[in-house]
């Protein structure tokens, strides 16, 4: 039976990177059946709301989400409720997405955009299995308050509840696991377990789940070591798996090993492997409609959607090499642009994609 894509364009350059995106996925397989909706500025503009019910049911009843990006500065004194960025929380409460997969891949071709000295990056390739609906950011208690004792008895606090429960951490390691097992199977699990009792027990799960995976190697790395291993030698991994604090801020900083941010796509998938795909990059505003944005972000968003909800991994390296082709011919987008090399336009980029898919 045909597949159902959700095809979300939203704000700023949004549009321009899905379109070539979009081209990708019907050269791949022209029965996928893509269904566009409006979402964020867009969507408040047409319909007075950015994530409109629609939509929403749209995004639903489809088998994955390939989304663009929303925002835009004109947006700013609209309530918070009405706001673009809104949209895309609503998708993952909706849709119960929860495994936050942020993959950072070097390619040859690009090795002096990264800020870390080649032989230290060269041949990157990891992938963080971030937790994306727990944790500190929604546990509750929260808020501010009257301390009621200790030497700052009587001040005001402000206070969070860190905390995961037993199932949080069962599925994303499962998750975590089974990506590990298609790839390099080596996880490496990050926490903060000789201080914090929720990493101690996240620390158990894991291990516990682990159990199940004894062909995967397991290891074990506390947050502040982390930051530093991923600079210091980032070779060392192949998947992390992490909270939703931790992954939070080592994802940004996986992110810059490989130096571009219009290289870097991302998924978030619920338990029945439904997803969605996006640029881990904002709606750029600022190139919007100049034909000078990167679309590779979101083509290698599309490769992944294809792996991991539609179950199509050959597919999804066909992307990913015609990727890697065109970089190696020295194409590039402004963003990624030295003397040298040609510089092309996002359409422009579209095209050698798809001449590198149909062998030409
Ligand atoms: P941004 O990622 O949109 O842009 C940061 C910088 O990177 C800009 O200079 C931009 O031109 C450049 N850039 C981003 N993507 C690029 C691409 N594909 N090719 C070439 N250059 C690219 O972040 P921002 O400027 O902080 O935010 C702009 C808007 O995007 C805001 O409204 C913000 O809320 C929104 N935003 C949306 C998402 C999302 O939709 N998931 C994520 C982050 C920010």
């Amino acid at each position: 039976m045909s597949k159902n894509i959700a095809v979300l364009a939203g704000d700023g350059i949004g549009p321009e990177i899905i379109e070539q995106a979009i081209r990708v996925i019907k050269f791949i397989d022209p029965t996928l059946i893509l269904n566009e909706a409006p979402i964020g500025g867009a969507a408040f503009d047409l319909l007075g709301h950015p994530l409109p019910e629609s939509t929403l049911e749209l995004a639903k009843k489809s088998d994955a989400v390939l989304f663009g990006a929303v925002g835009d500065w004109k947006y700013d004194n609209l309530p918070r409720h009405l706001r673009p960025e809104q949209a895309i929380l609503g998708l993952r409460k909706s849709l119960k997405l929860f495994a936050n997969l942020r993959p950072a891949v070097l390619y040859p071709g690009l090795l002096n955009a990264s800020t870390l000295k080649k032989e230290i990056v060269s041949g990157l390739n990891l992938l963080i299995v971030r937790e994306l609906t727990g944790d500190v950011y929604f546990g509750m208690p929260r808020g501010v308050r009257k301390v009621i004792d200790g030497e700052f008895i009587d001040d005001l606090e402000g206070f969070d509840t860190m905390r995961y429960a037993e199932s949080e951490v069962r599925r994303i390691a499962k998750i975590a696991f089974e990506i590990s097992r298609s790839r390099n199977k080596k996880l490496c699990s990050i926490d903060k377990a000789n201080v914090l009792e929720t990493s101690q027990f996240w620390r158990n799960i894991i291990i516990d789940v682990s159990k199940n995976y004894p062909d995967v190697e397991l290891s074990h790395m506390y947050i502040d070591n982390a930051a530093m291993q991923l600079v210091k030698n980032p070779l060392q991994f192949d998947v992390i798996v992490t909270g939703n604090l931790f992954g939070d801020i080592l994802s940004d900083e996986a992110s810059m090993l490989t130096g571009s941010i219009g290289m870097l796509p991302s998924a978030s998938l619920n338990a029945n492997k439904q997803g969605l795909y996006e640029p881990s990059h904002g709606s750029a505003p600022d190139i919007a409609g100049k034909n000078i944005a990167n679309p590779l972000a979101t083509i290698l968003s599309a490769a992944m959607l294809l792996r991991y909800s539609l179950n199509r991994e050959k597919d999804a390296l066909k992307i990913e090499n015609a990727v890697q082709q065109v970089l190696n011919d020295g194409l590039r987008t402004s963003d990624i642009y030295e003397e040298g090399y040609y510089k092309v336009g996002t359409k422009e980029m579209g095209d050698a994609i798809l001449k590198k898919l149909s062998n030409k």
